[in-house]
Formats: structure tokens, C-alpha cells, sequence
């Protein structure tokens, strides 16, 4: 029996695969047609490809059933151990069906290539090729060339064949989507710059390759600075701060507590330090009210009845998540795509010229190429990575830092020690509970993968915390988190790792490293997104040619997802209030699949419990709900305070979650 085999590369199954088809079917040339569907080499290029080619040959069997041709849509590669080319299928065939005789179905295009292929010969003395035609390549003269040596079976040009059978390469540039811009990076720096280019009309696309809110963005003290904590020692940041504190209180009051803050002398402490820090915060424009020890004390309940002194400044709670995803919400409402489970694997140049990016869509499964005169580089702690791939160099400085969450709500005020700053200094109220922080430990990029909270670091947080505020003694502990702070080096400042900025810093790599179409913006704090977004979107105008103005300062951002009392349906999270119909909404408008995209759009499990009452009824809602990673996530904050009350607690939800996965066994 003679057996055509056409072969469906990386590309998904096209209609030139199935012109082809057709015109062997109608031509009765062979008595078995097949498709093989295979990834060239799925061992060499890993397993994304390998499942990439699965769900490839699905789609091949449903289009090929479509048509109704004899076609076998067939997986041979799967079953080899180690396919490196189309010859070794063919080869194992020919051994494992001896009765057969396979001919090798090729486009015009790539007969041209087999002429310096090493393994041409062999392919060509083994098996009979018949080549089709391809619009732009006169197979012909290679056809002939290729005939003429010794030892070849036979190739057979079938010059009447479709013509429309366009080639891979054709596909690729087919698949390559264009925009103005291009953000690397789903943390409030990107979503910030995606609103941004969004409202002032341009065509962006931010890509990310986890969820949005994965990096330090999600893993932060949220407290929207006043700019107190900066006046004593960097004036540009105070003033930055206070500025962003105001206008993120008019366009964000949905994802912000307004409560106050205070900065408290204790008997420890130098008390001059108060005066001098109350001078600067004026000068910085910042409003500070000293207080004496009686009215903080009335003030804030919590504080450490010892303070000898206190300030009052404009400090601020803020919730990291719900900005993050009420800006990526507002971008994508104003024409901004925001892909997350994307990831950035190169860039694409035209010379030195940043032109692109080739990114993997992580859950589909498949290679994208996109492209844009200007890629912004938001990649926060990874932004170093990143300007890599585009051949410029910047110097991170990853220093992570480690915060404890307590299961109430201690402190109504934002409390700070009123020194330098120093470890566990800041006692921030967050929503039900409280985040006491942080450390601050110098990383080397390494390490950044691994960095989580040591036991170490939660008895200096305890030690020096319950200073603030000692009724955090008989709080219990939630668990302890490590963010990565993006810090990075100023120019002229890399090596020996002096001059680090603790604001932003906006690099044009065109201007600095020759490398045209591409930019940074990294450092700076989550509080400060607004105004860096804005320098950074007013140089890709400048950019594009078309200087627009920034509008983010007084353009509101949306509420949905902050206002819980609009959602109605049955509560599935008792400790953050979240109703079924916020669930649905996230899972229908917010991308939500899994438990842990559910936790940080609503907060399901972030309250004192921990996800131990919330989480297996909230799964039941969801797509995909991935109970093992929202488990091993909430261990590996539990690990370091697993003592005590926290240890029982933990056990308690172990249990829990045993005994409903072995009912739903
Ligand atoms: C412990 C701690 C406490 C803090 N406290 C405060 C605070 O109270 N107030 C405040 O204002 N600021 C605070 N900050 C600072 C603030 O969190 C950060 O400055 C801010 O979140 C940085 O945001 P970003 O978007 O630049 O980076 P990130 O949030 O880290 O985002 C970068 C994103 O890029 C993605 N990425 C990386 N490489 C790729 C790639 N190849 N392809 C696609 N995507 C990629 C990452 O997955 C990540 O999601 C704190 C930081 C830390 C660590």
C-alpha cells in the first residue's frame, strides 16, 4: 500500500495542509493519506512544545474530519524515544509497517533547503518525495538537481497541485500582532504604564509571564507613604510621595484607607530627632502635627503606652492588589490587551533596534511574536534580565524584604518609629488584619528565586515590632511573607553598589546603550506607579511622534472590584466578605482560573482564616481551582511562625483539607 504523509510542523493545521489533502484524495495518487502531527524535535525543545503538539493533533483530527477526506491524522512521534527529523518517523514507519510504502509529501519552499541538507542523500536514496508547489519559489531547477544524483528514488513535482498552500514562515508572519507599544511586566509599574498609553489613545499591550501582582507588587507592606519616612534623608522622594499620597487619595479612594499615620518616640529614642524630622516634613510640603503622648495615646489605642512624643502626618493604607487590577482593568476597558501567563523569551531586532518581543503563552500553549516601535521594560526586580535580552546592561540590587501578617486588625493609625529607619519600624492596618515589616536583607539574583521569610527574621520582626504597638504579643501571627524590593543602580554608580536610587529611575537605552525602541522603568515605590508611568509614557510619545497629554492625575479609577458590598449571592469568604457574585465576576471579566488568580482579585483566604473555610467551597466555582499550589502557597507562609497558636491553626487546615480531598476521591 502506498502511504502520502504530510507533515504538520510547529504551525498549526492550515487550509494549504488540507488544498493539499484534497488534491492527493482527488487524484487518487496514493492509497493512504496521513497528516503526522509533530513537533520537529518536542524532546530538544521541551515539554511546552510536546503538549503544544497534542492539542495541535486535536485540532488537525477536527479539521480533517471537517472535510471529510480518507486522511489518518496520525501522532508517530509520539512514539519515538528521540526523533531528531522527519527521516527518523519516516524510518521507524517503514520498520514497523514493512508492507507500505511511504512517499514524503514536501511544499516547493522546501525542496531549496534539502539541496545543503546533511541528510538529504540518505532521505532521498530511502524514500520517493512528491513536492508541490509554493507561489514565489521555482522548485523546478532544485527538483532537477536533486534527481540527477546518484542513488535518489525518485522526486516528482506536481506542477498542477494547489498553489495555495502557504508556508511556515508565511504563518509566522501572519501571527506577528502589532502595537504602538509593548509593556514587559504585569506589577503596578506596567499596568500603570498600560493605562496610561491607553487613555492617551495609544495602542498597547502588556504582557506577563504569571499573574499580575506576582512580583514585589504583591508582596509589599501596603502603606501610601505621606513622604514623612523619606524627609529626613531624601527630599526628592518625600516630595514625590506626598504629591502621588494626594492625587491616589482623589482617583483611588476604592483602595485606600485614609487613616492617618503616626511616627512615635519612644524612651529609647533620640528626642531631638522629632524636631528636625517635623522641620523637613514642612519643607517637603508635608502636613505634621506634633502630638503630645495623651492624644496618641486616645488617637491610637494600640500604641505603646511608653512613647514620649508623636506626629501626626497623612500616611495611608492602600491595597496593592485592588490598584493593580483596577488600573489593568481601566487599560484593558480603553483598548489596552493585557496578557498575563505570557512570558518574554527574547526580543525581536532589527539591528541594534529593539522591535519586538517572542513571547510563550504559558497556558495556550504556543509561541507568539509581537511587535511595536517602542518596548517598555517593567520587569521590576527582573528588569536587569530583561535589558539582557536587548544587549544593554543595568545593575539590579534585589533586597528582599519579610513582613508578618497578625489575624486582626491591631492599629487604626499607620504606626512608624520616629528614628532612622531601621527593621520592623512600620505597623500597618489592612483591611481585617495587620502587616507589621519589614527587613531588609542585600540578595544576589541567584537567590532571588528562593528568597522566603526565615524564622530569624520573624523574631526580629516580633522583637522589634511589639515595641510599637505590645498588644501584638496576643495577636496571633497569619503568616509571614518576603517581597523583592527592584532597587536599582543610578549611572555612573554600578560598580560597588553605591548610589542606588530609592527613587525611579527612567532609562532611554537609545540615548544610553545605542539600542534604539527600548526602555526602562524600574525602583521607585508601588505608591509612586502613577508619576512613573507618566515620565515614562511622555517619552514613548515623544517616541511615536505624538505628544498627547497625561491624564492618569485626575481620570478616576474604576471601582467594580473594590466595592464588595455591590456584590449579591451566598458568602463564600467570611473574613473578607467576598459573595459568590464577585467570584463569578472575577472568573467571567478578571481572568480568574485558579484559587490563587481568586485570592488576590478578591481576596478569598487572605482574611484570618487563612482560605481554611473559604477555599474548597470557593474551588467549586472555579475552571481550574489548583487546590495543591493555593496549599503550598499558604504553607510556605505558614512554615516560619509555625508555633503555637499558628502551628495548631495550620494543623487544624491540614486536616481539613485531607479529609474533603479524600471525600472528593
Ligand atoms: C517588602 C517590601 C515592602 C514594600 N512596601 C511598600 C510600601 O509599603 N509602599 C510602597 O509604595 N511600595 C512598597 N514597596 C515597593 C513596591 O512594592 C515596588 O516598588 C513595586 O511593587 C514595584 O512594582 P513593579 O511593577 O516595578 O515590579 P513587580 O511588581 O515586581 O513586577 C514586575 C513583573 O515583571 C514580571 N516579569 C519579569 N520577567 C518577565 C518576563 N521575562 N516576561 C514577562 N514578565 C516578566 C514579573 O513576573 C513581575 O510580575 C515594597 C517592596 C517590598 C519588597
Amino acid at each position: 500500500m502506498k502511504v502520502a504523509l504530510l507533515f504538520g510542523s510547529f504551525n498549526p493545521i492550515h487550509e494549504g495542509h488540507l488544498a493539499i489533502l484534497r488534491y492527493l484524495a482527488e487524484h487518487r495518487l496514493a492509497d493512504e493519506l496521513r497528516l503526522v502531527v509533530s513537533p520537529q524535535s518536542p524532546f530538544k525543545q521541551g515539554q511546552g512544545l510536546l503538549d503544544n503538539a497534542r492539542e495541535r493533533l486535536e485540532a488537525a483530527r477536527a479539521a480533517v474530519a471537517q472535510t471529510g477526506l480518507p486522511v489518518v491524522v496520525s501522532d508517530v512521534e509520539f512514539e519515538l524515544p528521540e526523533p531528531r527529523y522527519t527521516i527518523d518517523t519516516l524510518r521507524h514507519l517503514q520498520r514497523t509497517e514493512p508492507d507500505n510504502t511511504f512517499v514524503l509529501v514536501m511544499g516547493g519552499d522546501n525542496i531549496t533547503a534539502l539541496e545543503n541538507w546533511h541528510l538529504a542523500d540518505e532521505l532521498l536514496h530511502e524514500f520517493e518525495v512528491w513536492v508541490y508547489p509554493r507561489p514565489g519559489t521555482d522548485a523546478r531547477p532544485y527538483v532537477d538537481a536533486l534527481n540527477a544524483r546518484p542513488g535518489t528514488k525518485g522526486i516528482t513535482l506536481f506542477a498542477d497541485a494547489p498553489q495555495n498552500a502557504i508556508s511556515s514562515t508565511e504563518i509566522r508572519a501572519r501571527r506577528i500582532l502589532h502595537y504602538d507599544v509593548i509593556i514587559i511586566g504585569g506589577g503596578i509599574t506596567g499596568v500603570g504604564v498600560a493605562r496610561d498609553c491607553a487613555l492617551r489613545g495609544l495602542k498597547a499591550v502588556l504582557v506577563e509571564r504569571d499573574d499580575l501582582t506576582v512580583g514585589a507588587s504583591g508582596r509589599n507592606h501596603g502603606l501610601l507613604h505621606s513622604g514623612a519616612r523619606y524627609a529626613m534623608g531624601d527630599a526628592e522622594s518625600a516630595r514625590e510621595c506626598i504629591g502621588e499620597n494626594r492625587i491616589l487619595k482623589q482617583i483611588a479612594p476604592h483602595c485606600i484607607d485614609p487613616c492617618d499615620g503616626l511616627f512615635i518616640t519612644l524612651p529609647e529614642d533620640d528626642r531631638d530627632y522629632q524636631r528636625q524630622f517635623i522641620a523637613a516634613c514642612r519643607a517637603a510640603g508635608i502636613d505634621a502635627e506634633a502630638l503630645d503622648p495623651a492624644e496618641a495615646r486616645q488617637i491610637e489605642p494600640s500604641v505603646n503606652p511608653d512613647l514620649v512624643g508623636a506626629v501626626l502626618v497623612p500616611d495611608a493604607a492602600v491595597d496593592p492588589f485592588r490598584l493593580v487590577f483596577a488600573n489593568a482593568m481601566d487599560a484593558a476597558a480603553r483598548g489596552a490587551e493585557i496578557l498575563s501567563y505570557h512570558e518574554v523569551r527574547g526580543l525581536r531586532k532589527d539591528g541594534r533596534r529593539i522591535v519586538g518581543i517572542d513571547v510563550w503563552d504559558v497556558r495556550g500553549k504556543q509561541e507568539k511574536h509581537l511587535e511595536a516601535p517602542v518596548v517598555v521594560n517593567a520587569a521590576g526586580t527582573w528588569a536587569g534580565q530583561v535589558a539582557a535580552m536587548a544587549g544593554a546592561r543595568i545593575t539590579m540590587y534585589p533586597d528582599k524584604g519579610t513582613l508578618l501578617v497578625f489575624g486582626e486588625r491591631v492599629n487604626r493609625l499607620v504606626l512608624n518609629r520616629c528614628r532612622p529607619s531601621s527593621d520592623a519600624d512600620i505597623l500597618v492596618p489592612s483591611g481585617v488584619t495587620t502587616i507589621l515589616g519589614t527587613t531588609s536583607q542585600r540578595l544576589e539574583p541567584k537567590e532571588i528565586p528562593g528568597a522566603r521569610p526565615t524564622p530569624e527574621e520573624v523574631d526580629l520582626l516580633m522583637s522589634e515590632g511589639t515595641k510599637l504597638a505590645p498588644k501584638l504579643l496576643q495577636t496571633p501571627i497569619l503568616r509571614a511573607y518576603s517581597g523583592i524590593r527592584p532597587l536599582i543602580a543610578l549611572d555612573g554608580a554600578e560598580e560597588g553598589g553605591r548610589n542606588i536610587s530609592r527613587s525611579f529611575v527612567l532609562f532611554d537605552h537609545e540615548t544610553r546603550d545605542d539600542v534604539p525602541g527600548f526602555i526602562t522603568i524600574a525602583g521607585g515605590k508601588m505608591m509612586t506607579y502613577r508619576l512613573m508611568a507618566e515620565r515614562t509614557v511622555d517619552l514613548v510619545c515623544r517616541k511615536l511622534g505624538r505628544e498627547v497629554a497625561c491624564t492618569t492625575a485626575e481620570t478616576p479609577l474604576p471601582e467594580a472590584i473594590a466595592r464588595p458590598e455591590r456584590f449579591g449571592g451566598a458568602v463564600i469568604c467570611e473574613c473578607e466578605n467576598v459573595r459568590e457574585d464577585e467570584i463569578r465576576y472575577a472568573i467571567d471579566q478578571l481572568g480568574a482560573r485558579t484559587l490563587l488568580d481568586l485570592r488576590r482579585r478578591t481576596r478569598v483566604g487572605m482574611g484570618s482564616c487563612q482560605g481554611q473555610l473559604c477555599a474548597l467551597r470557593a474551588a467549586q466555582m472555579l475552571p481550574d481551582p489548583d487546590v495543591h499550589s493555593f496549599i503550598g502557597e499558604r504553607w510556605k507562609g505558614i512554615y516560619p511562625v509555625a508555633w503555637g497558636e499558628a502551628m495548631r491553626e495550620a494543623q487544624l487546615a491540614q486536616w481539613m483539607y485531607n479529609k474533603s480531598e479524600n471525600a472528593s476521591q
